[in-house]
């Protein structure tokens, strides 16, 4: 194999044209894990050309889910693609955003870092997003960098982005442009059109990038008609149109593209050669194609005011944990929502929880649908339901338990009720200040935290060892004037911080599964490496398999 360059930063930008939803993060992703595949170290930024600072300001069901990376950040969910497909942790700098150009820009400006220059949009936000990009290029010592610039080619927003990468290239920076489009097939015609492809493309041509590779996104395979077409008038070889047909299951993509000697290509572009080695993953893949059994799992949460679409995305972490540990232990993960407000309206609502191999409650704030969450959770203690709670699933596990086990009548968090006889969950005093300053963006607990695992407990048994790091993304904490009362009813902490003040973990003996934890184990589960709490609660449905005894 011939060695890349390190002395150079070899950069891959991804570009989208025709429409948005293309799945260019899985498509980044996919290509990385090619690259992986064939000795490369490699590292992945998303570029969203909002002016939101980060992720954590946005509503779910607005932007999708908030992504937290191991050092904090509030990031875009593409993060967490390239994370679950490349299997390495990225850093909060892999997410770049209008907003954090133009307020470092507006800061340096304010400190006379310029030397009296009349500060422009250009050349001064391009050549700060050069700066970010070179800055996580070198920091992780990759052979390649991807970036995926977010939007639609033709957009007004993301110019300034694509600006930057063709001022990189102009002066000789190894840069290849990979450009994802769009074939539609519209039903009166019955075929696959390549215009509005040929448009996105021109678009991008006007502002100085010619694509290197064009990866064409289609209902189905494209032939070698549309492959000619999109030759000729997007100025790219046929070799160099990868087609890319809607497929059941994402973690395939990298074999598609392998399948085209996409790897390959990439690798000539940058003057060196090798092969791709995907056995690991293809084992993997085939596995998906013979699952045995399915395992139903119930996920109660609040996020269903704009349909299914939004739902998936504002937990898509939590979805494809769910399937990794599934396909992992060799069933079919059968995923559905449950709006916790019905349990409110209709308590009857419950039996039909009964339905369900096991329960997860998910992340979330708020007021909305909590009274159902925390009868959801009493129904799945008193009748043996394996339970996952993550985060607010853990503090609604302990308002749950202290309420009905140990006789606190109307104890709560006071995230919904300050005036509570029992805040069993309470906010810190750090995080009061903070709420009372108004400084919303980027306050919460974030990141990851060591937790000390009690031996003999059901978490040490599934990490394996003595210590378990997890990320966080909350304001509340269990409160500690309580752990004591709590565990003489009969709960356990399991895990606790290092300095005992936080709880981390708990779990409730002779249930068949009943665990939850203040953080987001799901943010670090991978396709070729599962969560061991995920695996362990996917396990423990298996087991019960409460819908065959039933
Ligand atoms: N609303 C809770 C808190 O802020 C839980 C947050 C979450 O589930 N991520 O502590």
């Amino acid at each position: 194999m011939r060695k890349v360059n390190r002395k150079e930063r070899n950069i891959i930008v991804v570009t989208g044209g025709v429409i948005s939803g293309l799945g260019k993060g899985t498509v980044t992703a996919s290509l990385g894990v090619l690259l992986q595949s064939m000795g490369f170290k490699v590292t992945a930024i998303k570029i969203d050309p909002y002016i939101n600072v980060d992720a954590g300001t946005m509503r779910p069901t607005e932007h999708g889910e908030v992504f937290v990376t191991y050092d904090g950040g509030e990031t875009d969910q593409d993060l967490g693609i390239y994370e679950r497909f490349l299997g390495i942790p990225l850093s909060k700098e892999n997410n770049i955003t209008t907003g954090q150009v133009y307020l470092k820009v507006i800061e340096k400006e304010r400190n006379l870092e310029f030397d009296g220059q009349c500060v422009e949009v250009i050349p001064h936000i391009p050549e700060e997003v050069e700066r970010r990009i070179k800055a996580v290029a070198d920091k992780s010592d990759a052979d390649f960098t991807l970036v995926e610039i977010g939007g639609t080619v033709g957009d007004y927003q993301n110019v300034l982005f694509l600006e930057a990468v063709r001022r990189m290239h102009l002066r000789g920076e190894p840069i290849m442009f990979i450009h994802v489009v769009y074939l539609p097939v519209p039903k009166n015609l019955g075929e696959m059109k390549t215009k509005p492809a040929q448009h996105s493309v021109r678009t991008l041509n006007e502002m100085g990038i010619q694509p290197d590779i064009i990866v064409a996104r289609s209902e189905t395979d494209i032939d070698d008609v549309r492959k000619e077409k999109l030759s000729v008038f997007c100025n790219v070889t046929p070799d160099r149109v990868i087609s890319n047909p809607d497929i059941g299951n994402i973690y395939e993509i990298p074999l598609v593209f392998r399948k085209q000697g996409l790897g390959e290509k990439i690798a000539e572009r940058f003057g060196v050669s090798a092969k791709p080695d995907l056995r690991e993953w293809e084992r993997k893949v085939e596995r998906i194609r013979s699952l045995g059994k399915n395992v139903k799992i119930g996920v109660v949460g609040k996020y269903f005011d704009t349909g299914s679409f939004a739902l998936t995305d504002s937990y898509i972490s939590v979805i494809e944990a769910v399937k990794h540990a599934s396909w992992h232990l060799g069933a079919r993960p059968v995923i559905e929502w449950i709006n916790s407000k019905d349990f409110e309206k209709d308590g009857r609502k419950l039996e039909g929880l009964n339905r369900y191999d096991g329960v997860i409650v998910p992340g979330g704030f708020g007021s909305s649908g909590v009274e159902g969450k925390i009868s959801a959770i009493r129904y799945c203690r008193e009748n043996g339901i394996p339970y996952l709670g993550l985060c607010y699933g853990m503090q609604l596990a302990v308002v749950e338990f202290a309420r009905n086990v140990c006789g606190m009548k109307g104890a709560h968090t006071t995230e919904i009720d300050p005036d509570t006889e029992y805040p069993v969950i309470d906010i810190l005093p750090e995080q009061k200040e903070i709420l009372r300053k108004r400084k919303y963006g980027a306050t919460m607990r974030l990141g990851s935290y060591p937790a000390r695992l009690k031996k003999g407990s059901v978490v040490h048994k599934l990490y394996g060892k003595d210590v378990a790091e997890e990320r966080h993304r909350h304001r509340y904490e269990v409160n500690p004037e309580y752990v004591k009362k709590l565990e003489a009813c009969g709960l356990i902490f399991s895990g606790v911080s290092p300095d005992r003040r936080l709880m981390e973990f708990l779990e409730i003996p002779g249930h068949p599964f009943f665990v939850a934890t203040q953080a987001h184990p799901e943010f670090t589960s991978k396709f070729i490496q599962p969560n061991p709490l995920f695996l362990g609660f996917i396990k423990a449905c298996i087991d019960t398999n409460r819908r065959q005894t039933r």
